[in-house]
């Protein structure tokens, strides 16, 4: 049994990653094999104190937690993920991140567990979005000419922009092209920008509602254009994919892992 250690338990996510590793409504039953026996959540959230899994309670103490298991799974916020980061790497814990927004500084932090401990990061953990990863690549490596843009619509609670998704996308698309992100990215339009500079790749965010999550890539040829879409309709599939992750990391070497590693695909 593989003993994890979930971060804010409270939140859309943790919630979620309770549901899946306890098999509630991972119908796949990649919940097996797993328990939980330690949550870790801010101290004015309401969870703390509460059972948040058959006798597990929240706490705010992170190092007793990560003492009390083998991987801990973190979809929180930047600064949460870091400071998890950095009380892991001395216990050289075993981690399953899925906060998206991150800075150099989080990177960083979590660069440095990745030197001691085996952990898995990514900004989507959907066996669907990790596939549109390699479609989306293998399409902009066919078109190198086609402009292409991403669109990605998300709930209003949501704090970053654009979605960890999006840029993994974007990313992608650069990749199968041979170029630098950076030195092609546009995601912002406003006021008399001009034409569309050959090559750029764009990416717009729109925020609303409770839509989980919708991520559409589109390749404007000449008269034709590509659309590559997926629609999240559940929290689920992420967290189906953080509790898979975890059980295929335990143990593994030192080292940072993305979700194709953990699916066996090669975009
Ligand atoms: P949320 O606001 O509902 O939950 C965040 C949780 O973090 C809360 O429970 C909060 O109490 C907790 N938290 C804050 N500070 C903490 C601390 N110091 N220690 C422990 N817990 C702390 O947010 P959400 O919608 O669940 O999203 C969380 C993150 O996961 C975001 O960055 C989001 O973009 C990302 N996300 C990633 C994926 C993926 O597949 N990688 C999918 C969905 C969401």
């Amino acid at each position: 049994m593989i003993r994890l250690c979930v971060l804010g338990p409270s939140g859309r996510m943790g919630k979620a990653v309770l549901e899946a590793a306890q098999g509630v409504t991972n119908a796949s039953g990649r919940g097996d094999g797993v328990t939980v026996t330690a949550a870790v959540d801010r101290g004015e959230a309401a969870g703390i104190g509460g059972e948040v899994a058959p006798g597990v309670r929240a706490t705010t103490d992170i190092g007793a937690a990560l003492d009390a298991s083998d991987v801990y799974i973190d979809f929180t916020t930047p600064a949460s993920t870091r400071g998890a980061a950095i009380a892991a790497t001395p216990r050289r814990r075993a981690a399953v991140i899925g906060t998206t927004g991150l800075s150099a500084a989080d990177d960083e932090a979590i660069a440095a567990l990745a030197q001691v401990a085996p952990i898995v990061v990514a900004a989507n953990f959907s066996v669907g979005v990790n596939l549109l990863l390699g479609l989306v690549k293998q399409a902009a490596r066919a078109l190198p000419d086609w402009d292409a843009e991403v669109v990605e619509t998300h709930h209003r609670m949501k704090r970053d922009a654009p979605s960890g998704t999006a840029l993994a996308i974007a990313r992608s698309i650069a990749a199968g092209r041979g170029v630098d992100y950076d030195a092609v990215k546009r995601h912002t339009r406003d006021g008399d920008i001009g034409p569309r500079p050959a090559g750029e790749i764009g990416v717009s965010t729109v925020r609303g509602g409770d839509v989980i999550g919708e991520h559409v890539a589109t390749f404007f040829g000449a008269a034709e254009r590509i659309e590559i879409a997926h629609r999240a309709t559940s929290r689920a599939i992420f967290a189906a994919g953080a509790v898979r992750a975890a059980a295929w990391v335990a143990g593994k070497p030192p080292g940072r892992y993305d979700m194709l590693d953990v699916l066996g695909f090669t975009p």
